[in-house]
C-alpha cells in the first residue's frame, strides 16, 4: 500500500526537534511491507497542513500524521483531517474518563482545554493513549486512510505497539516475515560480494544489507500467502547465508552484541573483567547497560598511564620499554594481569590511540585488544585509519566485545 508520513510541528522546521517519528514509522511500515513514498513536514499552520494532506492523498492511500493533537490552540491536526475527509467531531466519553483518571492519578486538575483532546472525527477508530493524554485515531473514507498520532515520540511509539500496528494488518494482503541478522568483522561490500550468488536476482525473500557503526546488518524478508510459508522461505535463505558468512554472524534476531555477550557469559557461568586505556571504561559501561550484568562482571580497570598499568595490572615495565605501550605484548599482559587480579574467568584489554593524535610511528585508530581465558592468551590488531576519536572509541569497543564473543561462543 502506498503510504506517506506527514509530521506536523513548527519546531521540526526550525531544526529544534529532529523528525525521529518519521524514521521510526518508516522503518516499521517498511518491515510490514508498506511502500513509504513520501515524508512531509509542515508547521502548525492549518492551510498548509490541508494542502500537504491533499498532496499526500493525491498519490498515496495511507497517510500517517504525527503531532498537533495536543490541547492548545495551535494543535489543529485532527480538525483539519476531519474537515478534509468530510467528518464532524464527536465527544468521546471514553477519552474523557481516561483524561479524568490521568489527572486524578497525578493529583492535578484537568483544565478546560484538555476536553478538546476528547473530540474525535465521527466514524474513526480511536487509539486510546495510556502513555499520555492525546488519543490517536484512524479514519477511512472512500479507500483513503488517515492515521493521526501524537507528537511526543514515546506516546507515538506506545500507540504504534498498542493499536496502530494491529489496525494496519487489515491492509496487508500478503503475510510478511522477516529476520534481522547481525554481523561483525566484515565490511558491507565484502558481505555483498560473498552473498552475491544468493542475493542476485532475488525477489522473495529479499536480502538487504545495511552498514552501521562498525557492523553490518542483513534483513531477510518474505511476503507470502501465509505466515508459515514466509517463515519457511526466510529460514531456508538464512541457512544459505549462514553457509557463506556464518563466521561473522553473531545474532539471527537483531540483538546487540553486548546483549549476546552477556547472555552467553551468563549461560556458561563465566565472569569477566576488563582493562582499558583508550576506551576509558566503555567496556564495563556497555556490559552494565544490560540487565543482569552483575552476574557476569566482576570488576573493571581503567589504566591510562604506564604507571597504572604496572601498578594495577602487574604489566612488567620492561615489556612497555621494549615494545612500547601500544603493542600486542602490552595488550596481552594487561589482559592476563586483570584476569589474575580480579579472579575472573575471562579478561579483555585494550591499548591504543583513539586519536586524533598518535605518537610518532603510530596512527590514530591503531589499537591492540588483548584477551585471556585460562591458557588462551592472545590479541587482535585494530586499524581504523580514522582520526575521529569518538568513532574510534566506539569501534574499538565493538571489537573488544567481538573478541569476547569469539572466545565464548
Ligand atoms: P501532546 O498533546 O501530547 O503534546 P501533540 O500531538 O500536540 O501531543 P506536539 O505538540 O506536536 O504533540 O509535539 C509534542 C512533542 O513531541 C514536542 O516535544 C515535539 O518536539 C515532539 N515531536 C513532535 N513531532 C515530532 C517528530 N515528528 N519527531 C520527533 N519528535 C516530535
Amino acid at each position: 500500500m502506498k503510504t506517506s508520513i506527514l509530521a506536523v510541528g513548527t519546531e521540526l522546521l526550525f531544526g529544534q526537534t529532529v523528525n525521529t517519528n518519521a524514521a521510526f514509522l518508516s522503518d516499521k511500515l517498511n518491515h510490514m511491507g508498506f511502500d513509504v513514498m513520501y515524508h512531509f513536514v509542515v508547521g502548525d499552520n492549518p492551510a498548509r497542513l490541508k494542502e500537504k494532506l491533499a498532496e499526500a492523498f493525491s498519490d498515496t492511500d495511507l497517510v500517517i500524521l504525527t503531532g498537533g493533537l495536543g490541547p492548545t490552540q495551535d494543535d489543529l491536526t485532527k480538525e483539519m483531517v476531519a474537515e478534509y475527509m468530510g467528518r464532524n467531531m464527536y465527544l468521546d466519553e471514553e477519552v474523557i474518563e481516561q483524561l479524568k483518571g490521568f489527572f486524578e492519578k497525578r493529583g492535578r486538575k484537568m483544565t478546560e482545554n484538555n476536553v478538546k483532546q476528547a473530540y474525535l472525527p465521527e466514524g474513526c477508530t480511536p487509539f486510546y493513549n495510556a502513555s499520555g493524554t492525546a488519543p490517536g485515531f484512524a479514519l477511512s473514507v472512500d479507500g483513503k486512510t488517515a492515521i493521526c498520532l501524537p507528537g511526543p515520540p514515546r506516546e507515538m511509539m506506545w500507540l504504534w505497539d498498542n493499536g496502530v500496528r494491529a489496525y494496519l494488518e487489515q491492509f496487508m494482503d500478503k503475510k510478511m516475515f522477516y529476520r534481522v541478522i547481525r554481523t561483525i568483522g566484515i565490511g558491507e561490500s565484502d558481505l555483498e560480494t560473498i552473498l552475491m550468488p544468493v542475493i542476485d536476482g532475488q525477489t522473495d525473500p529479499t536480502v538487504a544489507t545495511y552498514a552501521k557503526e562498525g557492523e553490518c546488518t542483513l534483513r531477510v524478508a518474505s511476503q507470502r500467502d501465509t505466515i508459515e510459508e514466509a517463515e519457511a522461505a526466510v529460514r531456508e535463505m538464512t541457512e544459505r547465508i549462514d553457509a557463506l558468512v556464518g563466521d561473522y554472524i553473531y545474532s539471527y534476531d537483531d540483538e546487540d552484541l553486548k546483549d549476546v555477550v552477556v547472555r552467553i557469559l551468563k549461560e556458561k557461568g563465566l565472569r569477566i573483567t576488563s582493562a582499558e586505556s583508550c576506551t576509558g571504561g566503555l567496556f564495563p559501561a556497555s556490559i552494565t547497560d544490560v540487565a543482569g550484568a552483575s552476574d557476569v562482571l566482576s570488576s573493571a580497570y581503567v589504566t591510562y598511564s604506564n604507571e597504572s598499568k604496572i601498578k594495577e595490572l602487574n604489566v612488567p615495565a620492561e615489556i612497555i620499554d621494549r615494545y612500547g605501550v601500544v603493542s600486542p605484548q602490552v595488550a596481552k599482559a594487561m589482559a592476563e594481569g586483570a584476569r589474575v587480579r580480579a579472579g575472573a574467568d575471562i579478561a579483555v584489554s585494550v591499548t591504543g590511540y583513539a586519536g586524533p593524535e598518535a605518537d610518532p610511528g603510530h596512527e590514530a585508530g591503531e589499537a591492540y585488544i588483548g584477551y585471556a581465558m585460562g591458557d588462551n592468551i592472545g590479541f587482535y590488531e585494530v586499524r581504523t585509519s580514522r582520526n575521529e576519536r569518538k568513532w574510534n572509541r566506539n569501534y574499538i569497543l565493538l571489537r573488544m566485545l567481538r573478541a569476547v564473543y569469539l572466545l565464548i561462543k
